[in-house]
């Protein structure tokens, strides 16, 4: 018999801090002062002290520790259980890697240092630098963005360039309907239009329908492979000879690494250039707004243009090189976030080769198994094999008038983070469920009990996932409300 994950969730009531102030309180005391008092007026002058802070909260200090712990207690977290959000790969972070990121000298280690006593952190990032390339099969890359938008429009930027060292920077860039909302936006931003191009009955780019987008003005494909239906794009060296023939570039959005690395290089599939989520398929916590990575890959004709400074090994030393005149130029501060680059050198060594391939093979076989036992429930518009992720759709559930959203609401019910509401676009009411190599088959055999259950009171009590979730400090929220006319701060009454 599976246990059941939840029975009723252990939820503290919990006020505002403000509700706690007594005036007077404090959580923290001083020794007496051993140096001579200086008058602070007079050290900083009348208009930079202020003397109240209006209804600031005054409390203890089990008080704050109190508070802030009963509400982590509303919150979910990968450490609780499965995290099924489709395209944001929530998968669980070994432990160790946090402790190496932690080691003193990688932690500390200042940007300013002199390169002699930064050789270590150097020879970290020159590995990690070798680690992605061999993975993605291409031949230079750049360990700067931040994140997984910040390196598309790092990419598109060096596509650019390439292109106006050629004469022209073009004028479009095409997207499939299956596109991440990010390639779009980027294209935007980097000074490009944006054309859709229709995928086919299979959910992968329509080749004909491609072809006949190209033409001289394009700059690229921006694609996602596997794409955001979790379908390999089995086309993509094909669509690839078709932008290439018109000398325009194939961008690969590759946050869905976690369904290829050591089965697929892009490098080896025509591809130019392509991000890589550090913080999705390579260990880093993901959540909570960052930090994280987006290291840009490409093949050798975009290398003259990655951002300085570059990584060089002269002799036996590390140094930086800033004399790169064809270069974007900086695209953030420093080197990138190392303490990311850290958590993911090291959980590329410590999985191997072997092991990272493994870890590939658990997703896809992870997410195939879900497709298995839950299409019989809900309705599989694009109905064959799939990567690390599956996408239903909500049409036998909108029947009965309940929809994507009101069933992942029900989700939190049972102990789980709702999957990905209504994403991909093309997919009408869209279910997308990524449960990543990190579950064990009792896991997911839980999360499908759970589905099957809500898609059970979908046609007896409808009622009940209507008003979901029931079992949370708060329950059904007004989100348009909460969107149009939030209310950010507490003030007294
Ligand atoms: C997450 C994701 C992105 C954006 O990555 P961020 O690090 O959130 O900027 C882009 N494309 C796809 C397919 C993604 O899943």
């Amino acid at each position: 018999m599976i246990p059941t994950k939840v029975r009723s969730h252990l939820v503290q009531n919990e006020g505002l801090i403000f509700e706690r102030s007594s005036p007077g309180k404090k959580g923290y005391q001083l020794p007496e002062l051993d140096v001579p008092e200086v008058d602070p007026v007079a050290a900083l002058g009348a208009g930079n002290i202020r003397s109240t802070i209006e209804d600031f909260p005054e409390v203890s200090e089990v008080e704050v520790i109190r508070h802030f712990t009963r509400l982590s207690t509303w919150n979910y977290a990968i450490d609780l259980g499965m995290y099924p959000l489709g395209s944001c790969t929530m998968k669980y972070n070994p432990r160790i890697n946090e402790s190496v990121a932690r080691i003193d000298g990688l932690a500390w280690a200042h940007p300013y240092q002199p390169e002699s006593l930064s050789q270590g952190v150097m020879e970290i990032t020159a590995r990690l630098e070798e680690a992605l390339l061999e993975i993605t099969g291409l031949d230079a890359i750049t360990l700067q963005p931040a994140a997984g938008a910040h390196g598309e429009l790092t990419g598109i930027l060096l596509v650019r360039a390439f292109l106006e060292a050629q004469g022209s920077p073009r004028k479009r860039i095409l997207t499939p309907d299956s596109a991440h909302g990010t390639n779009p936006a980027t294209a935007g931003i980097a000074g490009y239009e944006v054309q859709n191009i229709r995928s086919n009955d299979q959910g992968m780019i329509d080749l004909e329908e491609l072809a006949r987008a190209v033409d001289s003005d394009v700059a690229a494909l921006m694609v996602t492979n596997p794409n955001t239906l979790g379908v390999f794009e089995e086309n993509i060296m094909q669509a690839a000879d078709i932008l290439h023939a018109k000398g325009a570039m194939v961008y690969m959005d590759g946050a869905n690494m976690n369904a290829l690395v050591g089965i697929a290089r892009p490098g080896d599939f025509g591809i130019d250039v392509m991000h890589l989520n550090l913080h999705k398929t390579f260990s880093t916590p993901h959540g909570g707004g960052g930090p994280g990575g987006g290291p840009v890959a490409v093949k050798k004709h975009l290398e003259p243009y990655l951002p300085v400074p570059r990584l060089k090994r002269v002799k036996d030393a590390f140094t930086w090189d800033y004399d790169q005149p064809q270069s974007i130029g900086r695209v953030r501060a420093f080197y990138g976030n190392f303490g990311v680059l850290v958590r993911a050198l090291a959980y590329i060594y410590a999985h191997g080769g072997p092991g990272l391939r493994n870890a590939t093979v658990d997703a896809v076989l992870n997410a195939n198994y879900l497709r298995h036992r839950l299409r019989p429930y809900f309705d599989l518009p694009y109905d064959r094999p799939n990567m690390h992720e599956v996408v239903f759709s909500n049409d036998r559930q909108a029947d009965k008038g309940v929809r994507t959203g009101d069933m992942a609401k029900r989700l939190i019910d049972y102990g789980f983070h709702p999957y990905t509401v209504s994403f991909p676009l093309i997919v009408h009411g869209a279910l997308m469920i990524e449960p990543t190599e990190t579950e064990s088959k009792l896991e997911l055999d839980q999360f499908v009990e759970a589905m099957i259950a809500i898609a059970t009171e979908v046609d007896t009590e409808p009622q009940t996932v209507l008003k979901a979730p029931h079992m949370t400090r708060t329950t059904k929220v007004d989100e348009v409300t909460a969107a149009r006319r939030p209310i950010l701060r507490w003030r007294p009454a």
